[in-house]
């Protein structure tokens, strides 16, 4: 594995970097606390292209690769991961998925939209009875003449109330299975597309998480996307690149976390001396740093199968499990080194303990990772 970053490489990570401390470092603290979505902050990340950096030029996106993407992940997660949810569902769930298995015509409609941020997206596949198990749709959509009637409810949606266009899986034919699962391009508005109220969460508390009720949405047939069926293994797809992500988001939660454990080692005194010369404190920031740099590598080892064009389920499931591990075990113990400040707002820490525990959640639970990562491994 080459990681050598070009220069284009290190270019987006320091802007990533830069953006993240002079625009979204200032008022993440009450954000959080509001659970206040970043508006401002989205529209910008939008007008510099964060928004759809892997999407082709032709479709208004910065036609860069993975190892890019994931670079950015992870500063801007660094400082907030509640806007970095953003950016990972609108990269990796809806633009991927869109350029890659969509028609010219929903490009031309809806992609250049969403890769310039002048769009926001959301992804619906969960439901109050199926979210791991996601064959379990409960979501319909009916074939009628022109269109498609949509009803049913999806819930826990990133973007819920502020997307503009939100990719639906539903079950159009239940004899099928998973075979007959389709995937749709819903425009928020359209007749009979309700949004739920905002979840109350534990961590990334400025993404704006709500239920979606649908109750007979016509959805125009042209807003299926790919062959009938497709559905389901759509889903999948786009699912397993949006772990990439997820996995670079863990991975920025935790190299915050440590960022700010370290710095604070050598200022804190006790006992006579900077807490990072006891043993303990030092020990700690050792095995924080191995774990941050070996899910780097793992990160890093997926983004490139993908832009290698290998195959990158397993890699990026692994990647995910271990950089979301790290995540928790990381800002734990960045709590814990700092003490009494830790538990508290201003140091920042707690919020990334807390930001840290969706990343083993969403996008497949850390078991579903285990259960991908084993079949893969018995096939061999
Ligand atoms: C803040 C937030 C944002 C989200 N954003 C989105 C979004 O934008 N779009 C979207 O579609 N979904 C979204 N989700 C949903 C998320 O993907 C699901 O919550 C997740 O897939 C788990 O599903 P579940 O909550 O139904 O848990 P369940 O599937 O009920 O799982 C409960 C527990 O059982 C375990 N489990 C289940 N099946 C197995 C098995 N076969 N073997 C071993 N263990 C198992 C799970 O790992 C978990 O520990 C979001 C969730 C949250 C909390």
């Amino acid at each position: 594995m080459d990681f050598n970053l070009t220069e284009e490489h290190i270019m987006i990570r320091d802007a990533a970097r830069d953006f993240a401390k002079n625009e979204l470092l200032p008022g993440v603290i009450e954000r959080d606390e509001k659970q206040e979505f970043p508006k401002e902050q989205i529209k910008k990340m939008g007008e510099l292209g964060f928004l759809g950096m892997m999407v082709s030029p032709e479709y208004g996106g910065g036609g860069m690769d993975t190892v890019a993407y994931v670079l950015a992940m992870e500063e801007i997660s660094k400082i907030d991961a509640s806007a970095s949810v953003v950016m990972s569902v609108n990269n990796s769930l809806v633009c991927w998925g869109l350029e890659k298995f969509g028609n010219e015509e929903q490009k031309q409609k809806y992609l250049i939209k969403l890769a310039t941020g002048e769009s926001i997206g959301a992804f619906c596949l969960s439901e109050p009875e199926a979210g791991s198990d996601a064959t379990s749709q409960r979501t319909t959509a009916i074939e009628k003449d022109d269109h498609y009637l949509l009803n049913g409810t999806k819930n826990w949606i990133t973007n819920g109330s502020i997307a503009d266009f939100y990719i639906v899986i539903a079950q159009t034919d239940k004899e099928k299975k998973h075979k007959g699962i389709n995937a749709f391009i819903v425009e928020k508005g359209m007749e009979g597309f309700e949004i739920g109220p905002k979840e109350q969460k534990l961590g990334i508390r400025g993404s704006d998480t709500h239920s979606l009720n649908f109750n007979d949405v016509k959805v125009p047939k042209e807003n299926r996307i790919g062959e009938d069926g497709f559905g389901f293994k759509f889903a999948m797809k786009t699912l397993s690149g949006g772990r990439i992500g997820i996995a670079a988001q863990a991975l920025g939660i935790a190299a915050g976390a440590y960022e700010l454990a370290k710095e604070y080692s050598k200022v804190r005194k006790a006992f006579g001396t900077e807490i990072m010369n006891h043993q303990a404190i030092a020990f700690k920031l050792a095995d924080m740093h191995t774990s941050i740099e070996a899910a780097r590598h793992l990160v890093m080892k997926a983004a490139c199968d993908k832009d290698n064009g290998e195959n990158y389920d397993l890699s990026g499931a692994m990647a995910k499990l271990f950089a979301s591990k790290t995540a928790m075990d990381v800002t734990v113990e960045a709590v814990q080194v700092h003490g009494g400040n830790g538990y508290v707002k201003e140091y920042h820490v707690e919020r990334l303990m807390r930001d840290a525990k969706i990343t083993q959640i969403y996008e497949g639970t850390s078991e579903i990772q285990k259960i991908v990562i084993s079949r893969s491994i018995l096939r061999d």
